[in-house]
Order: structure tokens, then C-alpha cells, then sequence
């Protein structure tokens, strides 16, 4: 299994932690250009610093008791996802309906593509 995070999408929501049984994702420094964008994800889903207008937009000003494009994580949210530990998903899925910036890609071994849709 290969998972991708496009990271001008992330929210730093950190629903995909919270919720994956095999610790796929890391939530790292936005700030830290080199640090996020150091996973398996191709070129234009890295980190370029600039987040995404159409989701800052959904996202920003929403007030659900976390952080959103917070450039540090405290823990409960903040920072940008990283999938440092894609080769242990077991497909459960969770992290696809949890994803706030619907920026969660999956391939399998059998060519197939699953995308998040948030829920
Ligand atoms: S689909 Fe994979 S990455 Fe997502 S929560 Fe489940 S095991 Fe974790
Ligand atoms: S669930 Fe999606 S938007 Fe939230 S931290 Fe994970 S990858 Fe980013």
C-alpha cells in the first residue's frame, strides 16, 4: 500500500492520526519545508508553503475546537500530515471519511486508487 498526502490541503485537522490503527501519519512543522515533504508523495502534492485557497477557505474559519493551518502541532492539531509509515495500511478506510482537506490518496497492489471524501 502507498499513502499520499497532498499537503497544500491538509488542515492540520489530525484526524488521520487520531483514527489509522497503524500509526501511518505524522503531523510536522509547516514551517519545516524539508521535514514534510520527506515521504513518498510525488511533486505536486509536496509542501511549497502555500496552502490551498479553495480549502483554507471551507476550512479557516471554521470553529471546532482545533486548529486549522496552524503552522506547529500542540498535540491535538496543527502542523501539516506526513505519511512516514504507508506500507502498514491495512485499507480500514477511516482516515478517507475523517480527511477535512479530502487530500488522503491510497494506492493498492492492485492498482487501485481510493480518495478521501470527507463525512
Ligand atoms: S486506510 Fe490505511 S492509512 Fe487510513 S486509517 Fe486505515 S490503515 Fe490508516
Ligand atoms: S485528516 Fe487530512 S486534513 Fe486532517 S491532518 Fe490528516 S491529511 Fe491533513
Amino acid at each position: 500500500m502507498k499513502v499520499y498526502v497532498e499537503k497544500p490541503k491538509c488542515t492540520g485537522c489530525q484526524h488521520c492520526k487520531d483514527v489509522c490503527p497503524v500509526s501511518v501519519f505524522e503531523l510536522r512543522d509547516r514551517t519545516k519545508q524539508d521535514e514534510v515533504n520527506a515521504d513518498v508523495a510525488p511533486p505536486e502534492m509536496q509542501w511549497k508553503g502555500q496552502s490551498d485557497p479553495a480549502v483554507v477557505q471551507k476550512w479557516g474559519q471554521v470553529q471546532d475546537g482545533h486548529k486549522h493551518f496552524a503552522d506547529t502541532n500542540d498535540g491535538t492539531s496543527g502542523g501539516i500530515s506526513v505519511a512516514v509509515n504507508g506500507s502498514a495500511c491495512i485499507l480500514c478506510q477511516a482516515c478517507l471519511i475523517q480527511c477535512e482537506g479530502e487530500c488522503i490518496v491510497i494506492d493498492d497492489e492492485a492498482g487501485n486508487t481510493y480518495h478521501s471524501i470527507y463525512q
